[in-house]
């Protein structure tokens, strides 16, 4: 970049330690770690390198984005729990622009796929691709075009999961829960607010075993890589008992013991006592080969042949795949999840500083990640044993663990080594739960997370008196900024403009405040 046509200011600043900027940039709310994309203009044909802001969820990673998160979070959570009308929720057909860009994103993933394969540095593609999916969202798509995957595999009867002698009710077609009309004709409109949590795997004592040898970490892990499923049971088992199509808005937030639990804002009431039944019902059960005794381990590993898979060192015999290993399950689930005995159900009625505080502890913990809220060395070495506990546990059927057991993982491959296992599920920030942490269900209310956002936006650009005109998606082309490129300054300037920006906003934005709190003159 031409140091000349940088202000004077800025350049002065650029000795300025880069930890000092993002002090700066955080007391302003400003993203810490932007990502530089090139952003050229297929209207005018001039291209600029522009920063999107990072959109980390997580404290750790970028307070200011975190903070914003929440903030949004929050705003949602609000919105959707005391809903009085039913929500709207007709997606849209697809327009051809949403369609460009996502095929787009589509053609970059593949090349990212590629780069990762030929063991080169996906950095730049993998900007890219955090640039895209902003822009899919903000196009009006819902969620991540990644979708959700799901096994189709047609199960025995003999394994069939239906909740047990819950009641049951005949569904009535709507989302939201009943009101209750007072003596003096007011209207009540009472929700709920859950916490549910897992049973317990051995004493402890301000988030540490009392006795760590006979804690049950196998179980810990286990529950913790499957505590996602539980809850969807959860959630089927809640429509069936309560006869509507409950809607709820819950997170995931770790306990001191390490282990994933639940906060849950659910729309409507049900009795305390059926809610308890309910969670006391409520199982699942892991349908996977045996991991409890290795039959690989050390040096002694299976042998990858090309074009027959891995076989046994020993006697050359091939392993068997994922599919047949399913064949031949027994008729023990590897894994039954079920909740603990304590489970928290309390009355929450619409718009009451209790509901606004549920709100706020419901997202209390949502800008840490569930490994970071450790506390004294007995909760760290705790940690410790956990992590230990999931790293030859499988977290997928895809998941190189596998090989311990004499299974070749689901699409295996060269180079797979149980213990180093790549997914989120086995890293101590995660503690097993790589899942989301924050569960909205469809319809809680009319909008997704990016429609909060552009909320905020449109609002921010009506007080400054310009029109939110949305962008034709055919108009911008995306691309990846090399490291190194002349056209990107370096962080520290590039924080120093972004708080300039956000300043001059303010200060507008308070100007306009103060013209319409002046009394008009006659
Ligand atoms: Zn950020
Ligand atoms: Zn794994």
């Amino acid at each position: 970049m031409n140091d000349r046509k940088t202000p004077r200011a800025v350049r002065m600043a650029q000795p300025l330690a880069r930890d000092v900027a993002e002090e700066i940039a955080k007391l302003h709310g400003v993203c810490i770690r932007p990502v530089a994309l090139k952003r050229l203009d297929m209207t005018t044909g001039k291209s600029e390198v522009v920063d999107v802001p990072c959109g980390s969820p997580l404290e750790s990673k970028c307070p200011p984005c975190a903070k914003r998160n929440r903030q949004l979070r929050m705003a949602q959570c609000r919105e959707g729990w005391h809903l009085d009308e039913e929500p709207i929720i007709t997606p849209d057909e697809p327009t051809d622009g949403q369609r460009w860009l996502v095929e787009f994103r589509a053609d970059m993933q593949a090349k990212r796929d590629e780069e990762e394969k030929a063991g080169g540095d996906t950095s730049d593609l993998d900007a890219v691709l955090t640039g895209l999916d902003i822009e899919i969202n903000e196009a009006g798509m819902r969620g991540n075009v990644l979708g959700r995957t799901s096994s189709k595999r047609v199960r025995s009867t003999k394994r069939r999961q239906d909740a047990p002698d819950l009641p049951k009710r005949k569904m009535a077609s709507t989302t939201l829960g009943r009101t209750f009309e007072a003596a003096d004709g007011k209207t009540y409109r009472p929700s709920l607010f859950v916490t549910l949590t897992l049973p317990s795997y051995g004493k402890v004592m301000n988030g540490a075993p009392v006795d760590p040898d006979t804690y049950d970490y196998v179980r810990a892990a286990r529950d913790a890589l499957h505590f996602s499923k539980l809850v969807d049971r959860f959630v089927q088992n809640l429509r069936r008992v309560a006869g509507y199509d409950v809607q709820y808005f819950a997170t995931v937030e770790p306990q001191k013991r390490l282990a994933p639990h639940l906060h849950m804002a659910v729309r409507g009431t049900l009795p305390r006592a059926e809610m308890k039944q309910i969670a006391a019902a409520t199982y699942h059960q892991i349908w996977w080969p045996q991991a409890d005794e290795a039959r690989f381990e050390g040096d002694h590993l299976p042998i990858w042949n090309e074009g027959i898979g891995y076989v046994n060192p020993d006697t050359g015999e091939v392993l068997p795949t994922w599919d047949e290993a399913l064949d031949q399950l027994s008729d023990e689930p590897m894994h039954v999840i079920r909740f603990g005995d304590q489970v928290d159900v309390k009355g929450v009625l619409a718009g009451s500083p209790d509901a606004d505080q549920c709100i706020r502890y419901l997202s209390k913990y949502l800008t840490k990640s569930l490994g970071e809220t450790l506390d004294g060395q007995a909760q760290r070495e705790h940690a410790t044993r956990f992590v230990d506990a999931l790293r030859y546990e499988p977290c997928s059927p895809t998941c190189p663990n596998w090989l311990r057991y004499g299974v070749q993982p689901k699409s295996a491959k060269s180079g797979m080594v149980p213990g180093c296992c790549r997914s989120k599920a086995h890293k101590p920030e995660h503690l097993g739960y790589a899942g989301r942490r924050v569960l909205v269900s469809r319809k809680w209310s009319n909008k997704t997370l990016a429609e909060h956002k552009q909320d905020r936006r449109t609002w921010v650009l009506e007080a400054l008196g310009q029109a939110d005109e949305p962008t034709d998606p055919h108009r911008y082309v995306w691309q990846p900024v090399k490291p190194g490129d002349p056209e990107v300054a370096p962080i520290g300037v590039r924080l120093l403009r972004s708080i300039a920006e956000r300043q001059r906003w303010r200060a507008h934005l308070r100007h306009l405040e103060e013209l319409s709190a002046t009394p008009q003159a006659a």
